[in-house]
């Protein structure tokens, strides 16, 4: 069977790699406009490398008149097991040689001020009542948080009231060496074909049934033929959708939101000193993914600190994509969609527009609030990051992601950005079953899965606290995510 693969980001190369593991007769080719993988969202720098997994992002916790609803925290959490579980497959089979170049453990914080400590005590007290968040810690002294998360708290008054969460076990994830060494592998060992630099400017099914896949080769047009088609493109996924003649096209129209960080890199010392990612509550009117927080990063052995991520109203499909190539994806039935959002998200829309044009010495300033005195610690410059496309679906505007099959299951997509790369190999494997559900059947296939995903079932991992502790404790192991060492001195001592 042909397949063929739009886009080598995290998703497109994980999709790969399953689909070949479970049927290694599948012919696959990757099409990526780019030179290289992992140059768009899944770049290191642009996005925040956080292993979502609801340890400190309040949004995962929403709040309705005193109630704290834990779904979304709970299948996000067991989400993110589940990509551990791929993550391990891949050290452990030699796809990655050293677990420290794609994941590295760091403390997860929440940290709120007053107003927001007896929301934090109630989120706590759901939360560390169920077996994924049991380690979680809570803390309103003063010198505990300073302890745990000292760069936000060193230059703070005392007098200030605040709160914090800690949980030891999170971690920091390098998105691009994870989809760069799994592509080299793919075309090394796998005999994959990526054709780079190659931009898919339309598909559309030949009167035989199969997809062709019309592109441009700098200065060529080629095609490809496909029995099925992935297209894991990030925002270029929408113009492909929508000239695909797929009837749910119609449907769909991409709403995206752009972010800056604060970027500055740091020593080794500084880095074991602060140790962890620290996540604030949004501002009124700011999209979820535009909750405040100060990250610790690692790449190729430096380390960093983001701060942001400020967002932006840049109607682009992707970083460095024109507006242009935004504005021909949109259709005339989109407008209707869009207004609609304009109308119902007004705030959010003027927020966009105001966090737009926010200049240098604002985001310092608002830095400044988040962790005072940091902004003249160090030398920050302001660095674009990559372009989240929301999903607008019949009209209402959507945060997560969905994967979109055509009724003869020869097509899917993913739309959307978040939780994103956090949770790529679960959603990539129930993107592989939606479109190939027959290449599960063989016993070859039943024991590949059972060895990239011990157990992929996320009711078992929610509900059976002792199969969640042995599989998080195995990958844990082969991962080398261990306990932040400050922590481990602290206790011993
Ligand atoms: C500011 C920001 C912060 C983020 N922080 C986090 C985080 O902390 N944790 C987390 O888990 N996720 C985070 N994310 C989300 C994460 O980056 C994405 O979910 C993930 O990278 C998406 O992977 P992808 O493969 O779908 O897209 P991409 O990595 O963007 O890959 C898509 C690929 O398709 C190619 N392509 C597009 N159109 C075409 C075409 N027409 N022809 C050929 N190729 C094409 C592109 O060149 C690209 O290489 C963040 C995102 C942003 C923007």
């Amino acid at each position: 069977m042909d397949v063929v693969v739009i886009g080598a980001g995290i998703m497109g190369i994980t999709f790969a790699k399953i689909a070949k593991q479970l049927a290694p007769d599948l012919n696959i080719t990757i099409i990526e406009r780019l030179k290289h993988a992992a140059g768009s969202n899944s770049s290191v720098f642009n996005n925040a490398g956080t292993g979502h997994e609801a340890n400190c992002e309040l949004n995962y916790t929403p709040v309705d008149e005193e109630v704290i609803a834990v779904e979304k925290a709970l299948t996000i959490h067991a989400q993110f097991n589940v990509a551990k579980q791929y993550w391990a497959y891949l050290v452990k089979s030699g796809v990655v040689k050293d677990p420290a170049s794609i994941i590295h453990p760091t403390k997860h914080c929440t940290l709120v001020s007053e107003e927001s400590v007896g929301l934090l005590q109630m989120r706590y007290k759901q939360m560390s009542a169920h077996h994924f968040f049991e380690t979680m810690q809570i803390s309103e002294d003063f010198d505990e948080i300073k302890s745990w998360i000292p760069l936000t708290m060193e230059s703070r008054p005392r007098t200030q009231k605040m709160a914090a969460t800690m949980i030891k076990h999170g971690t920091d994830v390098n998105f691009e060496t994870i989809t760069k060494q799994t592509a080299d592998h793919l075309i090394k060992q796998e005999g994959i074909n990526i054709e780079y630099g190659t931009h898919v400017y339309r598909v559309h099914k030949s009167p035989s049934g199969s997809w062709l896949i019309e592109c441009t080769q700098g200065p060529d047009r080629v095609q490809f033929r496909a029995d099925k088609l992935f297209v894991g493109a990030g925002g270029g996924a929408f113009p492909i959708l929508k000239r695909s003649h797929i009837p749910s096209r119609t449907r769909f129209a991409g709403f995206p939101v752009g972010g800056r960080f604060l970027f500055t890199e740091i020593d080794e010392e500084m880095a074991k000193h602060y140790d962890a990612k620290t996540y604030g509550k949004a501002a009124v009117g700011a999209p979820p993914m535009s909750v405040p927080h100060l990250d610790l990063r690692a790449n190729n052995g430096r380390h960093y600190l983001l701060f942001g991520p400020f967002a932006t109203f840049l109607p682009a499909l992707e970083k460095g994509r024109s507006i242009m190539e935004y504005i021909r994806a949109t259709y005339f039935h989109d407008i209707p969609n869009l207004l609609n959002v304009a109308r119902e998200h007004f705030p959010l829309v003027s927020y966009l527009f105001k966090e737009t044009f926010k200049g240098k010495t604002a985001m310092l300033k608002t830095l400044e609030d988040f962790a005072p005195g940091l902004s003249k610690r160090f030398e920050w410059r302001v660095i674009q990051a990559g372009q989240r496309v929301q999903i607008i679906k019949d009209g209402d505007l959507q945060m997560g992601t969905e994967i979109v099959v055509s009724d003869d299951k020869s097509y899917a997509t993913l739309l959307g950005a978040s939780p994103g790369a956090s949770v790529s190999p679960e959603v990539m494997l129930r993107a592989v079953r939606e479109l190939m559900p027959k290449i599960f059947k063989t016993s070859e296939a039943k024991a590949a899965l059972e060895e990239m995903f011990p157990v992929s079932d996320l009711d078992k991992l929610i509900e059976d606290a002792e199969t969640y502790r042995k599989i998080r404790d195995d990958v844990n192991a082969t991962l080398k995510i261990e306990a932040p060492p400050q922590r481990q001195l602290e206790e011993s001592a």
